[in-house]
Order: C-alpha cells, then structure tokens, then sequence
C-alpha cells in the first residue's frame, strides 16, 4: 500500500486545495477506511467552501474536507468489538465525547463536550480522500444491497430528513409539501413518498431542480417559488392546505409558505439550516392549531434503522446523485455543487465511479 494520499482542503475562497498527508494508522477502537463514495453537502457549500462561517460545531478547522463518507473497512486498529475487515460501512459524520446526555442518546451531532466532539471534514479529517480514519463508534453497516453512493447520502442527508419525517409523522394519510428541491428536498420527497405519502408537492425558483423532482417521480406536482405559492397548494388539494410541510430551503418566504399551506392540525418542519422566519403567530399557527419543528441531523441508531427501511423499500439514495467525479477533479464537484445547477454531487471511487 502506498504510504501517502491526496486530500481535499477547502482554503475558503471558492477554491479546492490538493494536499499531500501520509496514509493514517488507525489507533484503538479505529479503523482505516479505503474510501469509496463522498457526496457534497450544501452546508460544505454555504459553511465552508465559499467563506468559513461556522463557530462551534460549524467551524471548519483546514483538514480533509467531507462529511459524508462511505466506505470499507481495510485496516483494523486494536480493541474493536463489531466490525471487522471488509467491513462496508457509513459514518455517521460526527464523533462525539460518547458520554454526555446527547451522546447517550445518539445525537452526537449535539454532543456538549467541547474537547471531545469532533465532526468528520469539519474538525477531524473526512471523506475527501483516498483513505479515511474513522472510530468504530461511528460506524454504521452498509448492506450488500444497497451502493456506497447510497451510504454517503444516508450519512448525512437522508439521516437529516429522515429525522424531520419521523418528527412529525408521515404516513398514507398525508400530503406532503417541501420547499426547496436541492439534495435534501428530493430526498425528502424521496423518503416521504417510501413512507406513505399520498400526495406530494415541490416547490424551487430553479427550473432544472423542479424537472429533476419530476423526472425522478418523487412529485406529484411542482411549484416554482412564488408569493402565491400558499393559495396554489390549497387549490391543489381541494383548499384544505398539506397534512405535513417541510422547508429545506431556509428561505424566509418558503417558510412562511410552508406555515400558511398546512393544513389546521398540520405539522410544519423547519430542516433547511440558517436564514429568518416571520410570521403571525395567531392567524398562522395558534388559531389553526398547528405545530412547528426544528430538526438537527439524526441519531445513529435511527441512521442505522433507516438503513433497513431503505433496503426494505426497495429506494436507492443514489438516484439523487447527478454527478460523480473523481477525487483529482474535486474543483470541478464543488464548482458545480455550488451553482446549484444539479441533484447531489460525488467524489466516487473505485466501483463507484463507473457507474
Ligand atoms: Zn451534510
Ligand atoms: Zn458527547
């Protein structure tokens, strides 16, 4: 095995940055991950590639970019209790101390310890490179049926909405509105429509993403983005508004669209990160009686029971994904990734990439 890899640095001025960094020995309880799928997240793009705007959990500290691995197992350090050798695998993108009340409950996206919490391509090394080293803990089995570019989606994207949808509950009784057809709302479409939904509604300003919901089936009708957009929902299905409406667009307006097309009783989901939400608490949400939620990622073990729904459903995460390129291109990826021009954006590897 060679003793040196390239990997991806995001210097924070819309650029990539090649750099050489010796292959890692994984430690205790660790393991050496040959890297086979890393998908581009559009917090990458909106945190880190164009400026470094994250404090906290969102400050990029200059390593190996990607948080959305997917990989096998080729070297095994000492100590560990599950995977072995071979092994293929997701990571669940953030490390956590393992022992503060967040941790315990799988959040390790909310991890409080401040030493200890580290997020994959934000503070310890990630996914953009040829090898990756990862702790055991994180790990969560990819099965045979399902592609290492269906593993990175589900290590961040997939797990983030599927987190939202099982807030609020989605079943065959719902209509389902999402706002913003980036990765995260096809995906969202995606799971809402494996997990029952009757009747589904995109909305983006971008046409190729409202065509991209489409040809994929994951829509029943798409909206662009547009001050009527609350009243056009309503006239699509029958006045009465969406059971269940979720923004992944962070924009201030589909947030508000979102509140004003669901239905009374609804329930609203906020999972598109930052930007500004005004609305007017008695008409809006008290005297309908609706409720709003906030979701942040996922736990590993709903990212692990989503695995098996995902396999029992017969859906592929992949499909989202409109371009793969190789690691040695990784410029042209988040270039492209960055014009929003496209579905999800790969860094593929080995198998992957001839898809
Ligand atoms: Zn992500
Ligand atoms: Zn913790």
């Amino acid at each position: 095995m060679a003793k040196t890899m390239k990997g991806v640095v995001l210097p924070g001025n819309s650029t990539v940055e090649f750099r050489d960094y010796e292959i890692p020995t994984p430690g205790h309880g660790e393991v050496l991950l040959k890297m086979k799928s890393s998908t581009i997240c559009g917090s990458d793009i909106r945190a880190i590639y164009h400026e470094h705007l994250g404090k906290g959990p969102e400050g990029y500290q200059g390593v190996i970019s990607g948080h959305e691995p997917s990989g096998q197992i080729v070297e095994c350090g000492p100590g560990l209790r599950r995977f072995k050798k071979g092994d293929r695998v997701i990571v669940y993108h953030i490390s956590g101390c393992g022992v503060c009340n967040d941790c315990r409950r799988g959040y390790m996206i909310s991890c409080t310890s401040e030493k200890f919490r580290r997020a994959y391509g934000w503070q310890r090394d990630g996914g953009m490179a040829e090898y990756m080293l990862a702790e055991e803990k994180d790990l969560v089995a990819l099965p045979d049926s399902l592609s290492y570019t269906d593993g990175a989606q589900i290590a961040c994207g997939f797990g983030t909405v599927y987190e939202g949808l099982e807030k609020v509950g989605i079943s065959g009784n719902d209509r389902v509105l999402v706002t913003g057809l980036g990765p995260v709302g096809l995906a969202t479409l995606m799971l809402a429509k494996a997990m029952g939904a009757s009747y589904l509604i995109g909305i983006d300003g971008v046409p190729e993403r409202r065509e991209l919901a489409l040809k994929l089936g994951l829509a029943d009708a798409v909206l662009d983005a547009g001050p009527d957009n609350a009243a056009q929902v309503k006239k699509l299905t029958d006045g009465a508004g969406c059971e269940r409406t979720i923004d992944c667009s962070a924009n201030d307006k589909a947030r508000l669209t979102c509140i004003q097309a669901a239905r009374k009783w609804g329930k609203i989901c906020f999972i598109g990160e930052g930007g500004t939400a005004a609305f007017q608490p008695s008409p809006d949400i008290i005297h309908d009686q609706k409720t709003i939620y906030g979701s942040w990622v996922t736990s590993i073990w709903k990212m692990e029971e989503l695995v098996e729904r995902i396999v029992r459903w017969g859906i592929h995460p992949e499909d989202l994904v409109t371009h793969r390129f190789p690691l040695a291109e990784a410029d042209k990826a988040f270039a492209l990734m960055a014009g929003g021009r496209c579905g999800k954006v790969a860094i593929a590897f080995d198998e992957e990439l001839s898809k």
